[in-house]
């Protein structure tokens, strides 16, 4: 049988666990019921199995039940979040805030409501990738609606300050919505502690199935307004019509009891194998890490080797890993990451960047031979004749974990 390439692109998409197939099977068969038809037992069977995982996904988060909307994934909780938020909250005001390093899902529909006469503005981060919070309460103002900040980044990993952020943004009396799609079931996320507004999820990022996420919506101090986006049956209490999809909330729910079960050992053990695939990738010049080196994703690892082209390197590391250089969604176009560009990065070292995403399911074996698969690669095209000459201020960069 082929080999199939090692896979290490875990911040694109997560492999779905067996027991979070397990769980999801008989809804798609036995308990085929619509949750929405009170009349019979089909339909009780689906709703209790709903209304459990809407129990388990709120307790994760330490919400109620009643705060949690079920979307199709985090593009569509964002969505909702940040339209429904702009047009409830019209009336007070039309500024709304968020990071130049956030997902497309966040920065687009951003750009739309700036398309509608609503004002924004896109701030910088630091060269970690961190917000700076003055910076963030400056750009504060009376008519300020909503502040969109992620909790962990999809590109480089960086956590931002939830807290911090939750507790200025309510000092201002501002909305703080978190896209928390890197971070669920993978950091502690508490929406009481973190003063957080609305937060979106997502399934796929955790080992369960694409296609359903969710938006929590804060129902008490102060209790959020939000316009539906998609109109229809009223479901979701009428903030997303459509018919509840049981088998993906039952994988959604299950994916992330199980990350939860095991976050501190799995944090632990991908941080070990992160930082021991780093350490052997030492020996390379010009090797340079893209966001803050302990305040990331335990498992997500982005560097830029000056010099050395991202594409050219990922061409070289065919067919043993599949990982990505930049954002996966946006490596269609050859464009550089707008996340690495925010660090300040120049075109060329944005170009020569690579995404390393470990999760659950890699090995020991799979790391060494990754980190020997880089190495060899990358020293391979430093002796093409035409390379770009190394920066040497790049060589002094190379932070350890
Ligand atoms: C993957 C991702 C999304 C999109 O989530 P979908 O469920 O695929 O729509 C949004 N934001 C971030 C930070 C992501 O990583």
């Amino acid at each position: 049988m082929l080999h199939r390439p090692i896979y290490m692109d875990c911040n694109a998409t997560t492999p779905l666990d067996e027991r979070v197939l397990a769980a999801m099977l008989p809804y798609f068969t036995e308990h085929f019921g619509n949750p929405a038809s009170t009349t019979h037992a089909y339909g009780w069977a689906a709703a209790a199995a709903v209304a459990r995982s809407r129990e388990i996904l709120a307790a994760a988060i330490h919400a109620s039940p009643d705060e949690i909307i079920f979307t199709s994934g985090a593009t569509e909780a964002n969505n909702l979040a940040i339209k429904g938020v702009a047009e409830a909250y019209f009336a007070k005001g039309r500024h709304l805030i968020t990071l130049q390093t956030e997902h497309s899902a966040v920065l687009d529909p951003y750009e739309y409501l700036r398309s509608l006469g609503f004002e924004i503005t896109l701030l910088p981060v630091q060269a970690d990738g961190l917000v700076d919070l003055p910076t963030l309460e400056q750009a504060i103002r009376p008519d300020t609606i909503l502040v969109s900040v992620m909790a962990a980044n999809n590109e480089i990993g960086v956590l931002q300050p939830l807290a911090a952020i939750g507790a200025l943004c309510h000092r201002h009396q501002v909305l703080f919505h978190t896209d928390a799609a890197q971070a669920i079931a993978k950091i502690p996320l508490d929406v009481q502690a973190m003063q957080i507004d609305l937060m979106s999820l997502t399934a796929h990022k955790v080992y369960g199935p694409k296609g359903i996420g969710a938006l929590y919506v804060r129902r008490r101090n102060p209790r959020v307004q939000l316009a539906a986006q998609l109109h229809g049956g009223g479901h979701e209490r009428g903030w997303r019509s459509g018919t509840l999809p049981t088998p993906q909330i039952v994988g959604l729910a299950k994916a992330v009891e199980l990350g939860l079960a095991e976050l501190e050992s799995e944090a632990q053990r991908l941080e070990g194998l992160r930082d021991q695939l780093w350490r052997s990738l030492q020996v390379l010049d010009g090797l340079y890490l893209n966001g803050h080196p302990l305040q990331r994703l335990p498992g997500n690892l982005n560097f830029s080797i000056a010099g050395v082209d991202g594409q050219a390197l990922l061409l070289g590391l065919q067919p043993l890993v599949a990982v990505s250089s930049g954002a996966a969604c946006s490596s269609a176009k050859i464009a550089p990451s707008h996340v690495l560009k925010a660090l300040g990065h120049s075109d060329e070292l944005a170009y020569a960047s690579l995404r390393l995403g470990l999760g659950r399911f890699n090995t020991q074996e799979e790391i060494d031979q990754v980190a020997q698969a880089i190495v060899a690669t990358v020293q391979s095209l430093q002796r093409l004749p035409d390379t770009v000459n190394i920066n040497p201020a790049m060589n002094a960069a190379s932070t350890l974990l």
